[in-house]
């Protein structure tokens, strides 16, 4: 059977864009082409654009001033200019990278790429609900130890990690502080000052702004090797001509997070909390992946015994609704999740998850819908599966 009804419960892997950054943009697309090294008016333009878009994304974090902010292509840009700026520019002081075993790919793959370059990375273990082991980061901080990077928030179980802790722990050692943010930037506020981040991931279309954008904020003091060598723009720290209406989007993405993101995340955590509820208390035999109040607003992460994830997407999929296995991002492999098997999920557990995502566009009757599906979807998968124990299949 299948549906012309459509439910989209799959934000972490991507966003509409809000319609007011749609019209602040525009007319970066239609009329103001100006490039922002030019000195001429066009210029000029752009240039007062690109200053207004760095100091929304700046007050959302509440970094120090504007010129904190390194516009980049997105999260994964700046995770890498993060990780390999620090340790390039930094490596006289230490050879010595500590990370989660939570943490997005860009993350990894990065601090792993940096091992070969004479660094050494240890991803520090979590606890079952994928928060950072603190005792292994204190062990592990040494004084060759020259950054820590940590994500603000999983994408996958959404758990917020304590990174005020963190920073503190961090800094007795003088490394940095790196945090990842983009999935959780424009969700739950972040202060980097308060916080004691020194250097934060950002990435617009997690808040509603335009794909292709990103930033990456820098403390003052702190100096970073570039990846990209050119023109200079972003401070020398980023060369390429700006990608400004991308950037402009991404700055109304900001302002508009800042003034709705408490409202908004109210009702999201309402809406997912009834979502968890509905999703495990019919069902047995069904967990909750991850903390059931220190997580993002939006995340609804759960497993079932006996069955795989891949075949309740498709049983969801039929009846339109979208949620996903765990990160888009390595959708495609049949790997079990590395964030899942961190919090100590056997393979089978792991495959037997999956996640929604929620935002702005849900409403109650979507959930409604789709805790009304979830159990004979359950029951059928189990009635066909070996794995599902006799009584059960009663
Ligand atoms: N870090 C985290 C925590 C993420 O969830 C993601 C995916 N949105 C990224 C980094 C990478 O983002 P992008 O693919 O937009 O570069």
């Amino acid at each position: 059977m299948s549906t012309s009804k459509r439910v989209y419960m799959d934000y972490s892997a991507g966003r509409p864009l809000d319609p007011r950054a749609i019209e602040a943009m525009l007319p970066y697309m239609e009329s103001r082409w100006g490039n922002p090294s030019s000195l001429h008016v066009f210029g000029q333009e752009a240039r007062q654009a690109l200053d207004e878009a760095r100091a929304k994304v700046s007050q959302l974090i509440n970094a120090e001033k504007k010129e904190s902010i390194i516009f980049t292509s997105g999260a994964t840009e700046s995770n890498n200019l993060a990780i390999k700026g620090v340790a390039y520019r930094y490596r006289d002081r230490g050879n010595r990278i500590l990370t989660s075993s939570v943490e997005h790919m860009s993350v990894v793959n990065s601090c792993k790429f940096m091992t070969t370059k004479g660094f050494e990375t240890v991803f520090l273990p979590v606890n079952q609900y994928g928060f950072v082991n603190l005792e292994s980061l204190e062990k592990e901080l040494t004084d060759q130890t020259i950054l820590v990077s940590i994500v603000y928030a999983n994408g996958e179980i959404g758990t917020l990690e304590p990174i005020k802790e963190i920073s503190q722990i961090t800094h007795k050692k003088n490394a940095y502080l790196h945090v990842d943010a983009a999935a959780a930037n424009g969700q739950v506020p972040i202060d980097v000052k308060s916080e004691g981040i020194d250097l934060l991931t950002l990435s617009s279309n997690d808040m509603y702004g335009p794909k292709g954008v990103g930033a990456l904020y820098v403390k003052e003091g702190i100096r970073i090797e570039p990846l990209l060598h050119g023109g200079g723009q972003e401070r020398g720290l980023r060369s390429g001509t700006e990608n400004l209406p991308g950037i402009v989007g991404f700055g109304k993405a900001a302002e508009i997070a800042q003034n709705e993101m408490q409202t908004e995340g109210e009702r999201l955590t309402r809406l997912r909390d009834k979502l968890i509820k509905g999703l495990l208390d019919p069902i047995p035999y069904s967990f909750l992946n991850g903390h059931s109040t220190k997580r993002l607003p939006g995340n609804v992460s759960v497993r079932y015994n006996f069955v795989e994830g891949e075949s309740i997407l498709l049983s969801l999929d039929m009846m339109g609704v979208a949620a996903s296995s765990g990160s888009a991002c390595t959708a495609k492999t049949l790997e079990p999740s590395h964030v899942l098997l961190a919090i100590g999920l056997k393979h089978e557990e792991a495959h037997g998850s999956l996640m929604f995502s929620l935002g702005k566009q849900n409403v109650e009757d979507e959930v409604d819908y789709v805790i009304g599906l979830m159990p004979n979807i359950i029951k059928r998968l189990r009635e066909m599966s070996p794995l599902t124990p006799k009584e059960l299949k009663k």
